[in-house]
């Protein structure tokens, strides 16, 4: 299978689309053409394991990693996906929970994947690989956390200095050797022109062997249609009917996975987004033009994202703004409602969520009557709630129970730089740390 880019290009194959991430022209890779399943195709399959490698197959085909895709599937899914009824909701309301990774939110499932597959690319005997990771707060940890201890590879996460939970800061800086830990005296954006300039300078790109690990590559994003098949093809063959789901999105790398299952045959009914108050997917699904603009702070801030980059990549899969209309529905949900939410679904139904997967059941909530009682439901919960804990606790007036796999995390020392936000200090950051 060959990959493109959505803004034309050369097409290479799988190995080549995962170690650049980005393609030569700037698009993002997308598959040149996609197999198309019926459910009866994984009537053998028996767990997420078997699903995953039918489903991956025909991508890995020419990949030299064809050998190694039922080690690199066991290794991504080490951790229960659970589809879990909602207390008093029976089968028609699910809840699909992406939280039970190493840092307790959905990304450690494509960070996972993203860093079995480079992994094994990259042989050990090379000068190890550096991969470079600007994070607001979620995905640094979730990369760290799959790269930790990775022999041949190496992380730099850089985040902004004070601007991340006490949590967070944790998950970025508890890691080993081969991960370095920078808080950047700046902000988000500023970590995001550093590694920028990084990658873009020859000379410190060459001495390190930059890559990427951010969520536009392809092998990021994969692996998440694979617990949208394993879903919805469990719900199929127990009611015969094809759940529908509510995702929560940011950059939409999640709810592209979930349409790409759709496109590919998998047995899903309606794709409902739920976005927090940045607007633009909400206003351009509503008939406005697509409109970039700077990301406002939010509740919710891992969906804090003012020009999510997979669109492109949407528009290439279901054609024009139209078309994306007809197929998608948004609802867009402000900080006020996700704390009614959260108050709201502890008090009904016992249910502690976090507050990215508030705006999902929030958006369920404004469904019109019919298509609730039409359909099953699948909301999507993308972090566990003890992440969030400083939003969480004071709306539900209770401790949010830490699982053990964060417990873990948040027990280790930690250890982190500080440095300018300047290409500089990180040159200078990057050779204390490895080059002996
Ligand atoms: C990243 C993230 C999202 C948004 O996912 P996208 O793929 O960027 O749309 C939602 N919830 C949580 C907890 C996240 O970390």
């Amino acid at each position: 299978m060959k990959f493109m880019s959505t803004r034309g290009g050369t097409a290479v194959g799988l190995d080549d689309a995962l170690l650049q991430g980005i393609a030569a022209d700037g698009g993002l890779f997308v598959a040149a053409s996609l197999p198309v399943y019926s459910p009866d195709h994984f009537a053998a399959a028996d767990g997420i394991h078997a699903i995953a490698e039918l489903f991956l197959q025909p991508f890995f085909a020419a990949s030299k990693l064809r050998d190694a895709l039922p080690e690199i599937v066991a290794e991504t899914f080490a951790f229960p996906i659970p589809l879990t009824e909602i207390p008093g909701c029976g089968r028609s309301l699910q809840m699909l929970e992406l939280y039970h990774g190493p840092t307790a939110a959905f990304k450690d499932v494509g960070a996972g994947f993203l860093a079995a597959c480079l992994g094994r690319l990259h042989s050990i005997a090379e000068q190890p690989l550096t991969i470079l990771v600007a994070t607001s707060g979620d995905t640094g940890g979730a990369v760290a956390a799959a790269f930790n201890e990775r022999p041949g590879t190496r992380v730099v996460v850089l985040f902004p200095d004070g601007r991340v939970s006490a949590r967070q800061a944790r998950q970025l800086c508890c890691w080993g050797e081969n991960v370095l830990s920078l808080s950047v005296r700046g902000s988000f954006d500023d970590c995001q022109a550093m590694v920028k300039a990084a990658m873009a300078d020859g000379t410190l790109s060459a001495r390190h062997r930059f890559s990427s690990a951010n969520s536009i590559n392809i092998g990021r994003l994969l692996p998440q249609s694979i617990y949208y098949a394993d879903a919805s093809l469990r719900h199929f063959s127990r009611t015969g009917k094809k759940p529908s789901f509510v995702v929560p999105a940011g950059n939409l790398g999640n709810a592209f996975a979930c349409i790409l299952a759709r496109e590919m045959g998998l047995p899903i009914g309606e794709i409902v987004l739920a976005s927090n108050a940045n607007r633009i997917i909400a206003d351009f699904l509503n008939g406005a033009e697509w409109l970039p603009r700077a990301s406002i702070r939010t509740l919710a801030s891992a969906m804090d994202v003012g020009n999510p980059s997979n669109m492109e990549r949407l528009r290439k899969l279901l054609g024009d703004a139209s078309s994306l209309r007809q197929q998608l529905q948004v609802f867009s949900v402000d900080d006020d409602q996700i704390e009614d939410e959260i108050r709201r679904n502890f008090t009904e139904h016992a249910l502690i969520v976090c507050p990215h997967t508030a705006t999902a059941t929030c958006a369920y909530r404004q469904l019109d009557a019919v298509q609730r009682s039409d359909q099953d439901w699948i909301v999507v919960a993308t972090a566990h709630p003890a992440k969030f804990e400083q939003i969480v606790e004071p709306l539900i007036g209770q401790v949010v129970p830490i699982p053990d796999a964060l417990q873990q995390i948040l027990s280790r020392p930690m250890h982190a730089v500080t440095v300018q936000p300047d290409l500089a200090s990180l040159a200078g950051a990057l050779d204390d740390a490895f080059v002996p």
